[in-house]
């Protein structure tokens, strides 16, 4: 995979009514990345992400380079923030990764032998072949979210972003979740949202901290210092001979004031 750069992020700026959730921020995103991005609750790291899929109102430019399209339009996979899982929806685990190949198809386009082929190939790769034709309301949480990071990669897009993952899901399902992030990222790039630097930092190969403005470092560990420079009051924690980081408390901080 190359180290073209994707995305180029210049003195973005993002704000909510009373809210200056970015300011200033400039960012790289390379064809080889796999991104951390941690920061405090409310520092932004969502709308980060929001921007970077046009979905949200921003100054400053983003450009994408023409890797990323594909039949003419940007072609992210994209893994939202979620609270919870809305499960009743009578559509089978097949369904739901076809639906990621939506926009190829057009609205009025129908699946056929080729998108099955595509739905089966990526659940396969996530070791979810069994539960192809089963409706999304039986699986557990962790399952869901693994077919919904399928349907975010079926149609193989160059980059895939997503906001923490790991919420609402169990400890083994992280492992098997990072092992599956561990084999895309030799095709895509990856940005990651977590709040959890701890976790992540033996997964991804660079981190991004966000806290209104955001500063990237070329490598999975980040030191103490790195840290203070940042804004907000951070807490270190070791386990062993790992280092673990982990951001701390931070009411006194005049950036997350809103939270
Ligand atoms: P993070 O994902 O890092 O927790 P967010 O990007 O979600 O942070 O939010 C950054 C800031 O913007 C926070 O202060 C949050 O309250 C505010 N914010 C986020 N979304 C909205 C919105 N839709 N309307 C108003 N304020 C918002
Ligand atoms: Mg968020």
């Amino acid at each position: 995979m190359s180290h073209e750069i994707l995305i180029k992020i210049r003195d973005l700026g993002v704000r909510y009514d009373s809210v200056q959730a970015l300011e200033h921020a400039n960012l790289d995103i390379y064809a080889d990345d796999f991104i951390g991005v941690i920061g405090p609750n409310g520092a932004g790291k969502s709308t980060l992400v929001k921007a970077i899929m046009g979905i949200v109102d921003y100054s400053g430019t983003i450009e994408y380079s023409e890797e990323l399209k594909r039949k003419g339009r940007i072609n992210i996979g994209y893994l939202p923030q979620i609270s919870s899982l809305d499960k009743a929806f009578p559509i089978s685990v097949r369904e739901v990764v076809m639906s990621g190949l939506q926009s190829e198809r057009g609205f009025f386009g129908r699946y056929g032998k080729e998108e099955r082929r595509r739905a089966d190939t990526i659940l396969e790769q996530a070791s979810l072949s069994d539960l192809a034709k089963r409706p999304i309301g039986e699986l557990s949480g962790g399952q869901l979210q693994r077919v919904m990071l399928c349907r975010a990669v079926v149609s193989e897009p160059k980059l895939l972003v997503l906001d923490e993952p790991t919420n609402f899901v169990d400890n083994r399902f992280e492992n098997e979740l990072y092992n599956l992030l561990h084999h895309l990222s030799e095709r895509m790039a990856i940005v990651m949202v977590s709040h959890d630097i701890g976790t992540i930092s033996s997964v991804v190969r660079s981190i991004v901290c966000v806290n209104r403005h955001i500063h990237r470092h070329d490598s999975n560990i980040i030191t103490e210092e790195q840290l203070r420079n940042y804004d907000c009051p951070i807490q270190i924690i070791s386990h062993g001979n790992i280092p673990h980081t982990v951001l701390g408390e931070h009411e006194h901080c005049p950036h997350c004031e809103h939270d």
